[in-house]
């Protein structure tokens, strides 16, 4: 009876394994045509001050509606396009998408007040002529470096320190802005930070989501925020959802705040009529 109940288990277990195997290369397949064809799309999440609400900056995330697999989240075909060698193709894709978006708004007398967020992932960070690249890019579309902010995860940053300092530090003497995310999920040792002079430091959204329900959660928050500001980082708290939650980082004095509570991620348009106000107040 035993062995049959595991024999069952093992069938199952092969079976689900090619089916995530088929998956994947179905992802794979399909990714590279949807860059090919430009199937890709930009959101932008904003960020609040806790204290007062004012609106601070956004984030940038990309979207992948693909015609026979439907939505894939960027969390499944991030580390595809990594695999395939195709993240640099697709982070320039992201930044002048950016860019353009940026220009486009400018030109009709709109920004975004502090900083525009960006995703890098390590491997695009590291890939040769990187920083010439970006510098290239973004003053091809009249922007300045310092209306950007690069988001790399601790996890990224740990892979090789060394290298990656000398790489923030080049970015930072551009004038982009440098936020470590996922903080707290890499593994790290907390005396890692002080190798990398961030602007910002994002706490995951995991202890965000348990921390008015874990003790521990709370207290990492806690802890991160008062660390963060000790060495002159500003801490962001992602996956804001409740008030409960806006309420409890405000107490922490974490300044700012990014969620579902403030705001989905939306679409350039959506983004544009909701958040962006003409700076002289006429249309
Ligand atoms: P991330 O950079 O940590 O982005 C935050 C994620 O949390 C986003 O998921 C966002 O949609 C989601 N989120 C925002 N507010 C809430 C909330 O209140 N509750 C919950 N549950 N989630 C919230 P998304 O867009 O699916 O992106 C997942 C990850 O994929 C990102 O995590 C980032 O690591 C990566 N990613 C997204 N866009 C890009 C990109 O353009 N380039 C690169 N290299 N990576 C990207
Ligand atoms: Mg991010
Ligand atoms: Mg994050
Ligand atoms: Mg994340």
């Amino acid at each position: 009876y035993q062995a049959k109940a595991t024999g069952a288990g093992s069938v199952f277990y092969t079976q689900s394994l090619a089916d995530d195997l088929h998956r994947r290369q179905r992802v794979s397949d399909r990714f590279k045509l949807a860059l090919e064809s430009d199937m890709f799309h930009l959101v932008f999440q904003p960020q609040v001050r806790l204290e007062g609400g004012s609106f601070e900056g956004c984030e940038v995330l990309i979207r992948w509606r693909d015609e026979e697999l439907g939505a894939v989240p960027p969390s499944e075909f991030i580390p595809i396009a990594e695999e395939l060698g195709l993240i640099t193709k697709l982070g320039e894709w992201v930044l002048s998408q950016t860019c353009r978006h940026m220009s486009d708004w400018a030109a009709r007398g709109l920004s975004v007040p502090g900083r525009v967020a960006i995703n890098i992932s390590a491997q695009e960070l590291m890939s040769s002529g990187y920083v010439a690249n970006l510098e290239d890019t973004v003053a091809s579309f009249g922007c300045d470096p310092s209306a950007f902010e690069l988001e790399i995860t601790e996890h990224g940053l740990m892979q090789d320190i060394l290298a990656g300092k000398e790489i923030l530090n080049e970015l930072e003497d551009l004038g982009f802005r440098i936020a470590i995310d996922d903080f707290g999920t890499g593994y790290s040792s907390l005396s890692y930070v002080k190798h990398f002079s961030a602007d910002q430091l994002k706490i995951d959204l995991s202890f965000v989501r348990d921390m008015m329900v874990d003790p521990a959660s709370n207290a990492i928050v806690a802890a991160t925020i008062a660390m963060a500001e000790k060495l002159g980082m500003q801490s962001v708290a992602e996956g804001v959802e409740t008030k409960e939650q806006a309420d409890a980082l405000k107490a922490m004095n974490c300044p700012i705040a990014q969620g579902y509570y403030y705001s989905r991620p939306l679409d350039a348009q959506d983004f544009e009529d909701t958040w962006l106000i003409p700076a002289n107040g006429t249309t």
